[in-house]
């Protein structure tokens, strides 16, 4: 029989399934019919593998089955054999050893290929076929002779390297030292938050904790941002150890993406390094494993399956018995809290490795600024101050296009997304008006739709018109990173790259330019428009408004240039604003945690979203009211009561087309939270309405619109 975890097709209606085995039970039903095939005798989802699954199903409420077919490589998904590619080569056999060539007068391109068979007794790849332009007929023929054969070769576990080190560590601060020695001192289950300033040298701690877990013939799992996985960050893993690495994101195609996976559960790969669904991997030897920029968005999973690496990967250290690091110059609030509390070994690094001091940051009152003039004059100065010198300085400003609003003088009309409840960002270089929420396209108008005139002008300013403007007034190249300009395959390696070649430049970008990149010539860094986050309703809108400032702010100084930080603000008395540009996340961040514990907020409180889109928002808000009334009842303020907010519209209402509204569940206890949770999602299931909208559950959402 089957084991759990093994995949079998199964007949579906008129169609044939891949299935993955969950259990075996004698049945009477007579409707139920026998497997047609099964594909795999031993479990392609190991039994950890597989208790991951469940345990991520019931946590974040959603179909075991989804989570499977998730997990499954898209090639194992459709059937195809679990076996990795085989390496194919031609040999010469005994008996061809021994043929005379005159034997082979007639058929020079036999004896050709017999020649070079001859000289090549370790055989030949089909790579080195084309190169010698051997002729596939002549091999044929010379196998049916039995004087050659093909050999398939299946990748083999490549054995340890005497020393795992390819190149030597740095020699280690006494701050990086005494993390290392924390790690590699733990004896089974231990997670650690390594809370060290940008450029503390976190990746230096990350490989010399591996080096020792390398030699013992364990394997790695590294995860990282999705723009965090640049070659350069591949390469400082590459080039230390002198064991395989394997890479898993989203780039990957099929094929590539199954002998991934097959390389780590096979442990012919040692370090493991990837994107959030990575933690989804199965290994043969895990020994270690590290979150980079812990902190980061991108580890929570928006749709689907909406589950966050960072919590699984705490989790499956736990099963694996393992440490777990989570690194970070800006924690989140949650891991901080864990810290604070003991339930994560805290390691510092206050310092910046080699010498490098932290930036300071200026801040510049921006309220007197021209409206449409996104630089102040003292900030532009700086920057081509900065390029003069022969150094690199990055303006920071988080939105695309070149205006976010394209309005009518006359009447006030502004172009907004006929989708959603948002207006139209102006991409000039296309001469196109896109809506950043749901993609929706239009072009530009020549006269006010609503009163005909000709006078529209846009306002405000996006990363395009910010590069525009620093062009006219910098002697020195503007370099745009957003994800307008790294669309195309390795573009944004490119960049880069350019910038990592020191030549004086200006950066302009988003935040995909926050993350952990490393530019030794740059030296300032400009900050626009992040008052938003800090006024934010969202109650995680100042912790990622702080995190994206210090982590950008962290790019400037890092080598031997001293870092400068200008913050353009219009609400430079703010308090968390001014806690912020102190440069003292720890500050900024223990008055959050307070803020959070008054108002029972995580990490002191826990939350779920039951999310609902419908063609209407009356159907969308009835829906909720039918899916919340069995438990409003609950809503008394003992330990391990449920709230339930809500429902209210989502705070943007409407979205591609669709209206949403949110209910709310709010409790102290996660027992608690998950119980009302088990019996809503259950009765939702079961509600006629249900069939009229979607919906879905976000556990510890994220983000809250
Ligand atoms: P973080 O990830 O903490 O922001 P990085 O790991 O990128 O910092 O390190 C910043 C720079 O400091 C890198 O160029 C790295 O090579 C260098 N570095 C790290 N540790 C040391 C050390 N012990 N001695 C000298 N240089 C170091
Ligand atoms: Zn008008
Ligand atoms: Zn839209």
């Amino acid at each position: 029989m089957p084991p759990r975890g093994a995949r079998v097709e199964v007949p579906f209606g008129k169609r044939i399934l891949v299935g993955v085995v969950h259990d075996h039970q004698p049945s009477s039903l007579k409707t139920l019919k026998p497997v047609k095939r099964v594909l795999d005798q031993a479990p392609i989802i190991d039994d950890r593998l597989y208790a991951l699954c469940e345990w991520a199903a019931g946590y974040y409420h959603h179909p075991l089955g989804e989570v499977l077919n998730f997990v499954l490589p898209t090639l194992l998904r459709q059937g195809q054999a679990a076996r990795p590619d085989a390496e194919i080569r031609w040999r010469i056999t005994d008996r061809g050893r021994h043929v005379t060539t005159d034997r082979l007068k007639r058929a020079p391109r036999q004896q050709e290929a017999l020649a070079l068979l001859v000289e090549h007794p370790d055989g030949l790849t089909p790579a080195m076929l084309e190169a010698l332009s051997v002729s596939r007929p002549a091999l044929q023929a010379l196998r049916e002779k039995q004087w050659a054969e093909r050999e398939e070769l299946l990748p083999q576990v490549p054995p340890l390297p005497a020393d795992v080190l390819a190149e030597p560590a740095l020699s280690a601060s006494p701050e990086q030292r005494l993390a290392i020695e924390a790690i590699n001192q733990a004896s089974g289950f231990q997670p650690f938050l390594l809370d060290g300033v940008t450029g503390s040298g976190k990746t230096e701690v990350y490989l010399q904790a591996m080096a020792p877990v390398l030699a013992a013939g364990r394997q790695v799992l590294v995860l990282v941002p999705e723009i965090g996985l640049t070659p350069q960050t591949l390469r400082r893993f590459r080039q230390r150890f002198a064991v395989p690495v394997t890479v898993m994101h989203s780039g990957l195609n099929d094929r590539e993406r199954l002998e991934a996976w097959l390389a780590a559960g096979e442990g012919r790969a040692r370090i493991i390094i990837g994107t959030r669904s990575a933690i989804f991997t199965p290994l043969q030897a895990p020994g270690l494993i590290i979150v980079d920029e812990a902190h980061d968005g991108s580890l929570k999973q928006q749709d689907g399956f909406r589950y966050h690496a960072r919590d699984l990967a705490t989790w499956r250290a736990r099963q694996w018995n393992i440490p777990v690091v989570h690194g970070s110059a800006t924690p989140a609030l949650e891991t901080l809290h864990l810290a604070h509390t003991d339930r994560y070994q805290w390691l510092r690094l206050r310092e910046r490795a080699g010498g490098a001091a932290l930036p300071d940051i200026e801040l510049l009152d921006a309220r007197d600024a021209a409206p449409d003039a996104p630089l102040l004059p003292s900030a532009l100065t700086a920057i081509e101050d900065t390029v003069r010198r022969g150094e690199q300085a990055l303006v920071f400003l988080n939105r695309r296009g070149f205006a976010p609003v394209i309005l009518c003088r006359d009447c006030g009309w502004q172009a907004e997304c006929p989708r959603c409840d948002s207006v139209m960002t102006w991409h000039r270089s296309l001469s196109q008006l896109r809506c950043h929420h749901c993609d929706h396209q239009q072009r530009v108008p020549r006269r006010c739709p609503e009163c005909g005139s000709s006078n529209l002008i846009d306002a405000g300013a996006g990363t395009e018109k910010l590069e525009a403007l620093l062009s006219d007034h910098c002697q020195a190249p503007v370099v745009r990173i957003d994800r307008d300009t790294t669309r195309r395959k390795g573009s944004l390696d490119a960049k880069l790259a350019e910038i990592r070649g020191g030549a004086p430049a200006v950066l302009v970008g988003t935040q995909m330019l926050a993350k952990g990149h490393h530019f030794p010539r740059l030296s300032l860094v400009v900050i626009t428009n992040l008052d938003a986050g800090f006024l934010s309703a969202d109650f995680r809108g100042p912790e990622q408004a702080a995190q994206l400032l210090l982590q950008v702010a962290g790019r400037a100084g890092r080598k031997d240039l001293r870092g400068r930080v200008l913050l353009q603000s219009r609400h430079t008395d703010h308090h968390l604003v001014r806690l912020a540009a102190a440069g003292d996340y720890h500050a900024l961040a223990d008055t959050l945690l307070e803020e959070r514990r008054m108002a029972g907020l995580p990490p002191f409180g826990h939350l779920a979203l039951l999310r609902c889109e419908a063609m209407s928002m009356d159907k969308a808000l009835a829906f909720l009211d039918e899916c919340a009334a069995p438990f409003l009842q609950h809503s008394n303020v003992d330990d391990d009561s449920v709230n339930l907010l809500g429902p209210a519209p989502a705070p943007m209402e409407k979205r591609a087309g669709r209206y949403r509204a949110q209910l709310l569940l709010q409790a102290r206890q996660r027992p608690a939270l998950h119980g009302v949770l088990d019996a809503l999602v259950r009765h939702a299931r079961g509600l006629p309405s249900a069939r009229h909208c979607r919906w879905h559950v976000d556990v510890d959402p994220t983000e809250m619109v």
